[in-house]
């Protein structure tokens, strides 16, 4: 028997697949410690976890913090998490003295999970509820212009209210040691190695055990009509503009339309229902997928997993930098088309295109069958269980600098070059020109040598 502290931020997106996980344990006579937020107190207690509510410890938002999270502004969101994990740290120390947990199993994104792992030299097992992320897989993000000075400008913030946790034994290098999936922390990512972006680079710390569910049920997709299912997840899904356009696109197609709008929508506000269309708060979306024939969704990643897991192809509607990355990987391995026209007819051509094309059903299929062989909740639990792992030492994305490292060196070389030459001919005021050319140059040179050299490394 282990004894196990889970801790996740509040989300359902963040928590949902660490549920079946700590139901796996407590069957297995574990006991288990849920630290989490009345909000999913239901859900946790159902897995047979006790539930431990950090309500208390969240802070109170002004109007603008509030309006910040809700567009997932990392800074204001690693700030607040920082300022969570102080405000937790006296009753966390009490909890871990009592409890002794043999593992900690946190959320990527639960800084005090995290942070008392490591202060208490706890093994910790760290759930990665999207894609693992690093230098290489983050190149799948789109980041806006906004998300990019955000990020830029709120490094010194964060490092600021970083260096706050230092009286309190909590020591981090910088915001990136916190956030960043590296070679070295156990990690569970719930996918296939093979649907994982750069899965190779990821060393054999990382257990990936495939989408987390509580159903196994198989895929049935026989019935008189297509059924189309929509939903833009729990967390930015208070969305009319968008489902109207859905409402006047499908109304009057041969299909039936499964519509989960969220709690947050008041649905007078959709105008009136077409026949065809059924609209829930919210519903039971594995069951959904399991009929479904097309899903449109934001990309959530427990979505896209829960529909491939379901052999349903998908019209994907990014909302945010790492949902893009979800709906690149799902439009490469062809199970999805990311929908770049929003309009009525635009919405209208993917379902179409979708319903009438075969291939992205069957690449849809063989997603589910990949998935399907993956060691599933059993094997995040044995993972769990069996924590601290050592690794066998070989680091793929070391190998992978190295040879990047050549390029760099010769790029630097000819661009210093470059700027004397200039320097000589034109004069110093204006070098700074070419250093800024460079410097745009080698980002995004950069990461096609290293795409280059990655596909290199995997063939060998
Ligand atoms: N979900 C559900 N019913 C609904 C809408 C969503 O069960 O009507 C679940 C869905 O199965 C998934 C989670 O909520 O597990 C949404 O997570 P995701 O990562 O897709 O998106 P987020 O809500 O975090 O944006």
């Amino acid at each position: 028997m282990k004894r196990i502290a889970c801790f996740c931020i509040p989300a359902h997106g963040h928590t949902n697949p660490m549920l079946p996980v700590a139901a796996e344990l407590v069957s297995r006579g574990d006991k288990v410690k849920f630290y989490s937020f009345v909000e999913f107190e239901k859900k946790i207690r159902d897995t047979g976890a006790e539930f431990v509510s950090c309500d208390k410890y969240l802070p109170e938002l002004s109007e603008k913090e509030e309006a910040e999270i809700k567009r997932i502004n990392t800074t204001e969101m690693a700030i607040q998490d920082i300022r969570i994990t102080l405000a937790m740290d006296e009753f966390l120390s009490k909890e871990f003295k009592e409890f002794q947990p043999d593992v900690v199993y946190t959320d990527s994104a639960c800084f005090w999970g995290k942070l008392n792992a490591w202060k208490y030299q706890i093994p910790m097992v760290v759930s990665t509820s999207t894609f693992a992320f690093n230098q290489l897989s983050s190149t799948y993000m789109k980041q806006s212009p906004r998300e990019l000075a955000d990020m830029i400008l709120g490094l010194p913030k964060i490092g600021k209210e970083l260096k706050k946790l230092e009286p309190y034994g909590y020591h981090v290098k910088n915001a990136l040691t916190l956030v960043q999936s590296d070679n070295q922390t156990e990690s569970i990512v719930y996918t296939s190695r093979q649907f994982q972006p750069f899965g190779k680079v990821f060393s054999d710390l990382y257990s990936f055990v495939g989408p987390s569910v509580f159903s196994k049920a198989e895929p049935n997709k026989k019935k008189d009509r297509p059924l189309v299912y929509i939903s833009m997840g729990t967390v930015i899904n208070d969305r009319p503009d968008f489902y109207t356009k859905c409402m006047e696109a499908l109304g009057n197609m041969e299909v039936d339309v499964i519509l989960s709008c969220g709690n947050a929508l008041d649905q007078k506000s959709l105008g009136t229902i077409p026949d065809n269309f059924t609209v829930h708060p919210y519903v039971d979306q594995l069951d959904v997928l399991s009929r479904a024939d097309v899903f449109i969704t934001h990309c959530g990643m427990n979505s896209v997993s829960e529909s491939l897991y379901m052999a349903t192809p998908l019209v994907l509607y990014p909302q945010t930098s790492e949902q893009y990355a979800v709906a690149m990987r799902t439009a490469e391995i062809g199970a999805g088309k990311i929908l770049k026209d929003d309009s009525v007819s635009g919405i209208k051509t993917a379902v179409s295109e979708i319903l009438q094309d075969s291939s992205y059903s069957m690449a849809a299929a063989d997603c589910s069958a990949e998935f399907r062989a993956c060691s599933g909740t059993a094997g995040a639990a044995d993972y769990i269980e069996s924590a601290p792992h050592t690794s066998n030492g070989e680091d793929f994305m070391k190998r992978l600098n190295q040879e990047t490292g050549k390029f760099q060196l010769c790029f630097w070389v000819c661009a210093i070059i470059l700027m004397i030459l200039f320097a000589f001919l034109i004069g110093g005021k204006f070098v700074w020109i070419i250093g800024v050319a460079a410097g745009v140059v080698n980002h995004s040179l950069g990461k096609k040598v290293q795409i280059k050299a990655y596909n290199k490394l995997v063939k060998e």
